[in-house]
């Protein structure tokens, strides 16, 4: 810009001040169209968050949890493992079948969103006590032990539950059983508190877990019509499980 001197003629200054107020005059409609533009990229903006709002809120939260938001963390037990085979009848191992059921409840778990930690996730010796003691030492809200049955007679779902028979504990197995229910099982045969021989007594994992636990009995392996429901419905039971424990976690621990 031209500045005004002492040695400018009348015509010079008032062409400088002509050509200072043009400036001037670009100035303003260039700052104008800029307040305009930045005013249609924030409505851009605020629109695009607000239809991706929609979306979110639309689709159930615990379906899009892809380890961001972790809602909590769930124990799951693969029973026996290792020395220890637990039942055996039709060519099959419980140690394999509970390891097979565990392995697709993470699964499914995850999907719900939460963190799972697993006894074992290979054949490998576990102390009975220690699994619970492991639960506890993950923080786990719920804790899950996958067993199979094996009897001369008998078919269907089976859950024990802590001999102190508490709500939390009953709720994580009802609602469990129900939606297992739903897929399809051969028998409902309960939740049942205690242990077989001893109403008061607890299975280990029960005992020395400190958050609400189910020992669930995934049907006889000594059962044909139990065995193939368990191989053709692993994942419909897996994702049965998750329900089950989604919807008690959301109980216990997701209410306002
Ligand atoms: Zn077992």
């Amino acid at each position: 810009m031209a500045h005004i001197t002492s040695d400018m003629s009348d015509a010079q200054i008032r062409r400088v001040l002509r050509r200072e107020k043009k400036r001037r005059a670009r100035i303003k409609v260039a700052s104008r169209l800029g307040i305009l533009i930045l005013v249609i990229f924030m409505m851009i903006y605020l629109l695009v968050t607000g239809i991706q709002r929609i979306f979110i809120t639309d689709t159930h939260a615990a379906d899009i949890a892809t380890g961001q938001d972790i809602r909590g963390t769930i124990f799951v037990d693969a029973g026996h493992g290792g020395d220890d085979p637990g039942a055996e009848a039709k060519g099959r191992l419980e140690k394999d079948d509970t390891l097979v059921m565990a392995k697709a409840i993470k699964k499914a778990l995850e999907k719900k969103g939460f963190k799972v930690v697993m006894s074992r996730t290979e054949d490998v010796t576990v102390d009975r006590e220690a699994r619970g003691k492991m639960a506890n030492e993950a923080g786990a809200g719920l804790m899950i032990s996958c067993h199979r049955n094996k009897a001369t007679e008998g078919q269907g779902i089976e859950m024990w539950i802590p001999s102190a028979n508490g709500n939390a504990d009953r709720m994580l197995g009802e609602s469990i059983m129900f939606y297992m229910e739903k897929v399809g099982i051969t028998a409902n045969r309960g939740v049942r508190a205690g242990t077989l021989p001893d109403a008061t007594d607890d299975y280990a994992e029960n005992r020395t877990s400190n958050m609400p636990s189910v020992l669930i009995e995934f049907g006889f392996m000594s059962d044909d019509e139990d065995n193939e429901l368990f191989d053709t419905h692993l994942n419909e039971y897996a994702a049965a499980v998750a329900k089950g424990v989604s919807k008690t976690y959301a109980n216990l621990y997701e209410k306002d």
